[in-house]
């Protein structure tokens, strides 16, 4: 998020101040560089009372775990992006069931994120981890590995709330 030039004319941005905060702002053409949080979905799957979690491959945060998760593409819809995920990190076909919560994010170093988590189930083909894991398995709610990141670890606790009922 280090803009030095203006992504419309490449000038060199200024600080300046636009709408009462402190904003990058091309003094040539005027474009104001905006910060605004990045889109990422992540699905909780629960089967036999375990959740479905992805070991991390990648910094930041390697080797700890997380929902399968990751960032929209500008092409697809929450909904596509979640359940690609899931393909992508644990071979898993799903569908969506339900809305689970939204949060934002503030602890991943690369992003400002909102995050859109889901409730899944499995429609089938085998538990494989792809390549932005290096595992992908069911873990029960007094055997939680370290979960990576803040929301996860909040959502995991609401998916596990709502599977036992009220
Ligand atoms: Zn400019």
């Amino acid at each position: 998020m280090d803009y030095k030039f203006c992504s419309q004319c490449g000038s060199k941005l200024e600080e300046k101040l636009v709408d009462d905060k402190t904003r990058l702002q091309c003094p040539a053409c005027g474009f104001v560089q905006y910060f605004n949080p990045v889109p990422a979905a992540a699905v909780t799957i629960i089967q036999d009372s375990q959740i479905l979690l992805v070991q991390r491959a990648f910094e930041p945060r390697k080797g700890l775990w997380s929902l399968p998760a990751g960032f929209l593409e500008a092409d697809e819809t929450v909904e596509e992006c979640a359940i690609r995920e899931v393909k992508e990190e644990t071979n898993l076909d799903v569908e969506l069931t339900g809305l689970l919560n939204v949060y934002s994010v503030f602890d991943d170093p690369r992003y400002i994120c909102l995050l859109v988590v889901y409730t899944g189930k499995i429609l089938g083909s085998e538990l494989k981890c792809g390549d932005d894991a290096s595992d992908a398995r069911f873990f029960s709610p007094s055997a939680l590995p370290q979960i990576a990141w803040r929301v996860h670890r909040l959502a995991v606790e609401l998916a596990f709330q709502r599977e036992q009922g009220p």
